[in-house]
Order: C-alpha cells, then structure tokens, then sequence
C-alpha cells in the first residue's frame, strides 16, 4: 500500500469508529486547532516568510487571524448548525415530523494552493471537522517550509488518524485523487479543477472547487478616485498580487486614466516607500517559474509605474500599465502578480460588455458613487463574489458564501456554508403506523368509487 493509500485508509477506519460524530468531539478537536494557532505563531510565521516574504503582520491579518475567527464562529454556532432542521409540511404530512438532518459525507480530501497556504488550507477543514467527517489534508508542494510546519503541528494538535496531513506534489496528490473520497475540497487554478472533477467523477465524489481567474474592476468617473485607487492598490499589491481575488485589472474611462495612474502610483509610495524591494510590508513572487511568467506578460504592454524586477530573488515592483488592448497578452490569462493594467472603455455599457464577454470571476469590484452604476454592474454580470467601494475584505465575512461560479468554481464556503458544503443534507420523515384511514385513497385499486369520481 502507498503511503497515500495508507494515510486514506486509517482516515476511514477512524471515521467507522463514529468518534468524530459527537459534537462535543468535534468542539474539541476545533478547540485543539484554536491552541495551534496561538502557541505556534512563530514557526508559523518564520516558513510563511521562507516561502513568500511575507511579514509577520501580514501572516496574521492574512492567514491566522480570520482562521481564529472562524474557529471560534464554529465553536460559538455548532449546536444551531448541526440540530435538525424542522421544515413546512405538505396537507399529507401534516400530523408528521419532517426535518433536515445535517450528517458526515465521511471522508474528505482536501488540496490546498500556496498563495494562502494555510488559510485556504485549515478553512476547508475547519468545516469538514464541524460537520462530523474524516479529512485527508495536502498542502501545496509549492510553499515548502509551510507544508513542512503542517505536516509536523496538525498531528500534534488534532486527531492524526482522523485528519492526517499528506505531503507531496503532483505524483502524490494523483495517487490520492485514485483512492475514493466523500467529497473532494480543491484550491488552485481552473486546469488542474478539471483535472480533480475528471478524478472525481470515476468514483462520483462531490466536489467543491475554489478555482481562480480575472477579477474586473471597474472605476467609475463619480467617485472619489483617491480613496478608489488607494483600495485597489492594497488589493492588488497585498501578497504580490498572488491573491486569488486580487483585482485583476481596471476598467475606467480615458478620461480619469491619468489620475487613476497616478492615485495608484501614490498609495503604492505611501505603502512600500519610494523602494519596495526593501519594504518588509512588500513580498516577493512564490518562485521562479512563476517570475518569468509574470514577466512575460508585460512583453506588448506599455509600463508606467514600476516594472523594476530582479529574478535573483522574485522581486516585482508593485506595476502599473496603461492602455492596455484587450488582445495584451496580461489580459490573456489571470495575471496573480503585482502588475494592475487599465484598460480605457467608453463607459458603463462597454465595461458589462466586456466582464461577461470573459469567464465569470471570482470577484467583481466596482467603485462608484452612484447606486445606479453599482446596481447594474451587480444586475447585468454575474460572477463569485461582488463587492463595491472596496477589494478583498468579502472574504473575511463568515456569513457570506464564498466561491466561484462557472469557470471561477462551484460550491461555496466559509462559516454555516462550509458546514452545509460538507455535511450530507439528510431529508427525514417519521411517520406514526396510526391512521392509516387517510392513505386509503393511494392504494390500488384506484377505482372510480374509491376515487369519488
Ligand atoms: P498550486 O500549484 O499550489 O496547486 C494547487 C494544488 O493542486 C496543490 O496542492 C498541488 O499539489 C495540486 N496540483 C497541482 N497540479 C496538479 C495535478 N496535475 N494533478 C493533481 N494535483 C495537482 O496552486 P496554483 O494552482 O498555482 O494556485 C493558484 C490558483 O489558485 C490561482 O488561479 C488562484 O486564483 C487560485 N486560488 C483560488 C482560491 C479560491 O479560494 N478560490 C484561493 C487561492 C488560490
């Protein structure tokens, strides 16, 4: 047996023993996974700063703190979450008691990315724990430091049988995707989601897939374009640009491009200082090959602002290019680097036209002043998430759903979503063997008197 079929296996067995039903079980598993978080913030912080530069602050605002959150959420909510959900009745069920009844799926597997390595790691199985199940974690390869820490604090805080963490790269994570799961809970880009739902499928395992792609935003004229632009740079620029709901690109009348342009150019000094590259608030690009990537997309764009860059060390200053021609090659693919290009269109219309002439995104932001504009971005486009006068801070409110639709994703999460996303959703129906009078009338023979007619 491979190590991965090994890890999948005693995951069930400890599922079939029932111990991760009980609901005080699951509180303390959580309760264990809330002492991690606050004794083991150094090593935490020390391999997210080998991996991305990221500083301790910024590991915090980014990765722990919204965990803790959402770990004290789930503590707090539980019992409500996992009681049984009384229901209306129909004329012939009146005298019934008919109910929803979350259950466990069972075993779960959940795939991290590296961009937030453990928040869209640990958030996943913050739910599959509350909900009762068995879950089989693989951080991402890619930020090698933090899945080394993962691998070594989880078994330390939480049930190791029960949510054993499973290193590795493709190879492994292939290996594990032919054992059969419950549910499959993927984070990562959009080719490799078919890939999982491919897996998936030869088993018939739900799949939830927190994918990515081209986050708009668009800038009204009406609006207070210093604000705007300060809030676009946070969200573009936190994490390098390497964030999963980082505006992508600007759309905004050639009128305003110029101001834009330089509101960006100012909050990206006010922020990392006239020299990012020493700026520890400022991190770096995850690796080399995503660096040259990165750099090639800027080859047929016009750069404005920034563009200095040093492969030795995946340094990209925050970037900002101007006129940017849908044909780009930055407006080809989800850039997930600090390059902000704008795109100059002749209004509101133009800017519907083109968000839904691409994939549905993840994220859509719009920054206007004027009701109006926000309520027909938000009416006539579709995508993940929509968030107007500001970037980013959706994902921190546990009582929306988060996720993708179409090409960004499918399913959602975060707070009673994961809880719902990983629990079977069980219908019941309990009847008394009494008054069996009023089922007369649907057992054959269905004559014509019996019937009344
Ligand atoms: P990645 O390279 O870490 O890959 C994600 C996971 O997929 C890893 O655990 C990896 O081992 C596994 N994997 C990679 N190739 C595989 C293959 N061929 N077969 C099986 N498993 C494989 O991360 P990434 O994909 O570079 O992450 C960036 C993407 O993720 C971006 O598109 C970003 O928008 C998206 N993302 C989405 C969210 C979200 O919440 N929706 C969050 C973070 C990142």
């Amino acid at each position: 047996m491979s190590r991965e079929q090994q890890a999948v296996a005693r995951a069930r067995k400890a599922f079939e023993t029932g111990r991760s039903k009980p609901l005080e079980y699951r509180i303390h598993q959580l309760q264990n996974l809330q002492r991690l978080f606050s004794e083991r913030q150094k090593e935490i912080s020390d391999a997210i700063n080998k991996d991305l530069k990221r500083s301790e602050v910024g590991m915090q605002m980014f990765e722990t703190l919204g965990l803790e959150g959402e770990i004290a959420l789930t503590i707090k909510k539980l019992k409500e979450w996992a009681a049984p959900r009384p229901v209306e009745k129909n004329l012939m069920t009146l005298s019934d008691t008919v109910y929803v009844w979350p259950e466990p799926l069972g075993v779960v597997l959940i795939i991290g990315a590296w961009n937030y390595p453990w928040a869209v790691t640990v958030q996943p199985l913050i739910g599959a724990i509350a909900a009762g199940n068995a879950a089989v974690v693989k951080p991402s390869e890619v930020c090698v430091h933090t899945a080394k820490v993962m691998e070594e604090l989880l078994p330390v805080y939480i049930d190791k049988e029960l949510y054993p963490v499973v290193c590795g790269g493709v190879p492994e994570t292939q290996e594990l995707l032919r054992q059969r799961f419950d549910h499959i809970f993927y984070t990562g880009n959009s080719t490799v989601g078919k890939l999982i739902m491919e897996a998936a499928a030869k088993h018939l395992t739900p799949v939830t897939l927190e994918l990515g792609g081209k986050s708009p935003c668009y800038i009204d004229k009406n609006c207070d374009l210093s604000i705007a632009c300060r809030r676009v740079a946070w969200g573009k620029f936190t994490n390098c640009g390497q964030t999963c709901i980082a505006p992508d690109y600007v759309l905004c009348e050639p009128s305003i491009q110029d101001r834009v342009i330089e509101e960006v150019k100012k909050s990206i000094k006010d922020f990392y200082t006239d020299n990012p590259k020493t700026c520890p608030d400022y991190g770096r690009i995850i690796n080399q090959r995503h660096f040259k990537r990165i750099m090639g997309l800027l080859e047929d764009s016009a750069v404005t602002v920034g563009g200095e860059n040093d492969e030795s060390n995946c340094y990209i200053a925050p970037t900002v290019l101007r006129d940017v021609k849908p044909e780009a090659k930055v407006m080809q693919e989800e850039i997930f680097g600090p390059l902000l290009p704008i795109v100059p269109i002749s209004g509101l219309d133009e800017a519907i036209k083109f968000i839904n002439k691409g994939e549905k995104p993840l994220a859509l932001y719009v920054f206007s002043s004027d009701d109006k504009v926000i309520n027909r971005l938000r009416d006539q486009t579709s995508s993940g998430g929509f968030l107007a006068n500001d970037c980013l801070v959706h994902f921190s409110v546990s009582s929306l759903p988060f996720g993708g639709v179409g090409n960004s994703g499918m399913g959602c999460y975060h707070g009673r979503f994961s809880f719902d996303q990983l629990s079977h959703l069980r219908g019941c129906l309990i009847k008394q063997l009494k008054m069996e009078g009023v089922n007369k009338m649907r057992y054959p023979p269905h004559t014509p008197k019996k019937l009344g007619w």
